[in-house]
């Protein structure tokens, strides 16, 4: 039996922007549906001390910071469906949009999209296969599991240096592979690792494999190409950790909205508007600037506002004219409509 209720909210992905926008239309009265994705949570989830997150003096373990946001969501009504949206569709004007769940359809007036970034992998042979297994996108989940043993970080930003300088209060070694002999991260950071005993600089290499030991269990070397001469070189590591940014969870919604080259959904102006009526986007899907739990979760705010607005400014059922008037006094009164473009 096909499902013919038609939500007011629903919210694809999890992490701060959705459970903030789930947060703001629950207590909206909206009841938003959150498609919150098997893995929830967001990359906070792989995250320990999170120390800059307002409110928090003493800092809060990554997960327990989004089993709060989760449960503030929850506390106003929000529903949870702890499973990955696999289509999303645009209704026809003035139809409701639908977000399938395999062969369920969702149907809601407003789509908040919110599916956040993941690591972006290099594509070098064996990393999907040693991932779990040496091969790791979070040194802050898994250094310690590489207690005195060698290890890589590959990468040549802010990321790199900050996940090395924690990767080498664990390892025996840490090997910077970058594949220029520039580095994009900022001064300050190059210079903390710099100042790093056991953090070695190896440029500029890309890394052509990840190769197994002879027991084929876990990473043994990495095989690395110096990027101008083409030369490879193996170097022992058991472990080895990728940082080179983050690429957005948008594949869903190609050709609906607008994405820019990188795959960051566009919105409209200082909104969170994208180019399709009712569809809104927050968060790392959209933000390839500030990346900050704080600053997704303002944005999932602003984007429960937008959300509303637009509810307000297209019900469902034509607004008597006598009503209409009122509701332009309302807003004569309030003073705003919806965010500025
Ligand atoms: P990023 O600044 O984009 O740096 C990515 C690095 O990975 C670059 O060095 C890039 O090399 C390299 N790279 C990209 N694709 C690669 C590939 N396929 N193979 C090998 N190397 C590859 O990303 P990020 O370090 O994640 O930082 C993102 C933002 O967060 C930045 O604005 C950063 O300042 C900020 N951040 C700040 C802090 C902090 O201040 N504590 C910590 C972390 C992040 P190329 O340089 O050759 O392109």
């Amino acid at each position: 039996m096909p499902r013919t209720e038609i939500e007011q909210v629903i919210i694809v992905g999890s992490g701060p922007a959705g459970y903030t926008a789930a947060l703001y239309t629950a207590r909206a009265n909206l009841a938003p549906l959150v498609i919150e994705g098997f893995m929830w949570g967001g990359l906070l989830q792989q995250t320990t001390d999170v120390e800059n997150f307002p409110g928090f003096p003493k800092g809060i373990d990554g997960p327990e910071l989004m089993q709060n946001f989760r449960d503030q969501a929850e506390r106003f009504g929000t529903r949870f469906l702890t499973e990955d949206a696999t289509r999303i569709e645009v209704g026809t004007p003035g139809e409701p949009h639908t977000v399938w769940v395999e062969d369920e359809p969702y149907k809601a007036r407003t789509v908040i999209l919110s599916m956040g970034a993941q690591h972006k992998k290099i594509g070098a042979e064996g990393e999907e296969e040693l991932a779990g297994r040496g091969v790791s996108y979070c040194a802050t989940c898994d250094a310690a599991f590489f207690r005195e043993r060698e290890t890589v970080m590959v990468g040549g930003g802010d990321s790199a240096m900050e996940e090395a300088i924690f990767l080498a209060k664990f390892a025996a070694k840490v090997t910077i592979v970058h594949r220029r002999a520039e580095f994009r991260a900022s001064k300050i950071m190059l210079e903390r690792a710099r100042a790093v005993e056991n953090i070695e600089w190896l440029t500029p290499y890309s890394v052509d494999a990840f190769l197994p030991g002879s027991d084929s269990r876990g990473l043994a070397t990495a095989r690395l190409r110096n990027t101008e001469t083409g030369e490879l070189c193996e170097i022992p590591a058991q472990g080895a950790f990728i940082a080179v940014g983050h690429e957005p969870q948008s594949a869903i919604v190609r050709g609906l909205v607008d994405l820019d080259e990188n795959g960051y959904v566009q919105t409209q102006g200082r909104s969170t508007r994208t180019r399709v009526p009712g569809f809104f986007a927050a968060g790392d899907l959209v933000d390839h600037t500030y990346r900050q739990a704080i600053t997704a979760a303002a944005s999932g705010c602003q984007a429960a506002l937008d959300a509303e607005w637009y509810l307000r400014d297209n019900p469902l059922v034509p607004t008597p004219p006598a009503l209409a008037e009122a509701g332009d006094l309302a807003e004569a009164q309030w003073g705003h409509t919806s965010a500025p473009a």
